[in-house]
């Protein structure tokens, strides 16, 4: 059998944070080898404009922008593998980490950077429609304005849906909002706006039995879970909204994590409970999860990480 590889510094995950790990742990000299996972770029790669991203005055594509923070770490001499980590052993001063295909490597430090994926309901057509571009989706910002006009419902009463549907009522000509109970969780503030929006029709005390249509949706259909009564909402878009997973499964055994799954670090810090493994973006943010503040916390992970090899004597 080969023997483990060896590394200085593994960053699990290629969106913003990891990205962004990868820059200045190359420039200091780290060696570093990003595992991408089986969405190089993350969550920006199903985006289409991002406007909000400082240096882009005029916007940019959500996978432009992960090409140019790939071959900005590239740059630097970044090890990029298009593979994903499935097994950690972090019990050892060394790390260690398994590839999908079996591959072992041991790593000093490790930046954990592998985000949050958006959750679905499960319904039966839910995902035949998403994979074909068919109507359903998880993001309102990236896919609403292929409903301009039309009616969509979306589903969820957090602070995402609420904003997703203030954003869909802008385009859209109805937003069916699907609320499971009879109030919502979102901030006072978010359900007023809502409320308010003309467009907007609150369904309360409503779930989702289906979204009807083969190739492209047709409708929803619901019904109400306190009198059981069914209908069905015409809709030509489904927008899910019901919160985000962070991709930290294979973690579990070894880190401190929120009953979401959130790995939790150091207040103002990436540290983990584990010396030598540092955790940013998404997967330890369950607030701000924006491109921006992954980016920042993938570059305060990586100087953590520089730090703590150069206490260790290890650089
Ligand atoms: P949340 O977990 O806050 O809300 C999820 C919503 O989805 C809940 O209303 C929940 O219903 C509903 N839901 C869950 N599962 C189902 C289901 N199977 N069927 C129907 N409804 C379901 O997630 P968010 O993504 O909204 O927010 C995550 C965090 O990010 C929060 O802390 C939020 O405040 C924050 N955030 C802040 C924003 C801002 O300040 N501008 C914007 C967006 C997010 P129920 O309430 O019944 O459990």
């Amino acid at each position: 059998m080969a023997s483990p590889e060896r590394a200085l510094c593994v960053i699990i995950g290629s969106g913003p944070a990891g990205y962004t790990a990868a820059v200045y742990a190359a420039r200091a000299n780290l060696k570093p080898i990003v595992y991408t996972g089986p969405e190089p770029g993350g969550q920006l790669m199903i985006t289409t404009e991002v406007e909000n991203y400082p240096g882009y005055p005029e916007g940019v594509q959500g996978p432009k922008m992960m090409d140019d923070f790939q071959k900005q770490a590239e740059r630097f001499g970044t090890d990029i593998r298009r593979e994903m980590i499935t097994k950690v052993d972090f019990s050892g001063p060394v790390h260690k980490l398994w590839t999908e295909g079996g591959h072992e490597l041991h790593a000093d430090a490790v930046i954990i950077s592998t985000g949050a994926s958006a959750m679905w309901l499960g319904l039966e057509n839910e995902g035949r429609l998403a994979r074909n571009g068919g109507g359903v989706s998880a993001c309102a910002v990236c896919d609403g304005f292929f409903y301009k006009g039309l009616d969509v419902a979306i589903v969820g009463a957090g602070d995402t849906a609420a904003e997703e549907a203030q954003y869909l009522a802008k385009l859209c000509k109805n937003v069916h909002m699907l609320v499971r109970r009879d109030e919502m969780r979102a901030s006072k503030i978010m359900q007023e706006r809502v409320k308010n929006t003309e467009n907007i029709t609150i369904h309360w005390n409503t779930e989702t039995k289906d979204v009807l249509g083969q190739d492209e949706v047709e409708g929803a259909l619901v019904y109400n879970n306190k009198t059981g009564e069914e209908s069905t909402i015409p809709v030509q878009g489904f927008f899910v909204a019901i919160g985000h997973k962070p991709n930290t499964a294979i973690f579990k055994d070894w880190l401190d994590m929120d009953e979401t799954g959130y790995l939790k670090a150091t207040p103002g810090r990436t540290f983990t409970n584990i010396e030598g493994v540092f955790v940013s973006g998404d997967a330890q943010d369950h607030i701000y999860r924006q491109a921006v503040t992954a980016a920042g916390t993938g570059c305060m992970a990586a100087l953590d990480a520089e730090r703590y090899l150069t206490e260790k004597g290890i650089i």
